[in-house]
């Protein structure tokens, strides 16, 4: 396993992409979506930084189901209040890989009426993107590999480590071997 971002940068990093949402919105206030679960300790990090009125909801979005491979994209609004209609929405998410969650995203919470609508990752993969849109604030680009920590898992693992680390294909084989 290699560190790609270490707490520091990655505290500097948020530190940034708060200063940019904060720049765009000033004092309005703001629904904040996080897409569950990867995105849950980035959200955490980045509203306590936001000094502004905030309202936080979540959505779940389940693709990478067995190991690195993407399934089909599950997406779950139930968890979603009545919050959205006429406010700014900003979603959350840990990555941007090929861009199709945001991308399947976007139509359904625009349904629900906001004001405006845009998003937020912490990581966008380099040269990856399937989609006709870019997010509109990054925290970092990352090399086209496997990455984990920092709310990114691998079949349930690291999720919780402090710093962001790209799987070499050898470690995610031998943790697959063990289920
Ligand atoms: P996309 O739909 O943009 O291809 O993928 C976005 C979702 O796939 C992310 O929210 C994340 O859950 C998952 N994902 C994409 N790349 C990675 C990765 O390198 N590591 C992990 N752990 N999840 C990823
Ligand atoms: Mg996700």
């Amino acid at each position: 396993m290699k560190t790609l971002l270490s707490e520091e940068q990655l505290r500097e990093g948020i530190r940034r992409l708060a200063e940019s949402i904060h720049a765009h919105y000033r004092d309005k206030p703001l629904t904040i979506v996080g897409v569950l679960i990867g995105s849950i300790v980035l959200l955490a990090d980045l509203i306590r930084l936001l000094n502004m009125p905030l309202r936080v909801d979540l959505v779940q979005a389940r693709s990478y189901r067995s190991g690195t491979r993407p399934g089909p994209l599950v997406l779950n609004t139930d968890l979603l209040s009545d919050g959205i209609r006429d406010r700014d929405v900003l979603l959350v998410d840990d990555i941007f890989d090929t861009g199709h969650t945001l991308w399947e995203l976007i139509p359904q919470i625009d349904e629900l009426g906001p004001a405006s609508l845009k998003c937020a990752v912490l990581l966008m993969k380099q040269g990856r993107c399937e989609v006709e849109m870019k997010p509109d604030f990054v925290g970092f680009e990352v090399p086209d590999a496997f990455v984990v920590g920092y709310g990114l898992d691998y079949r349930d693992r690291y999720r919780n480590l402090p710093y962001v680390a790209m799987l070499e294909p050898g470690e995610m084989q031998e943790i697959g071997d063990r289920g």
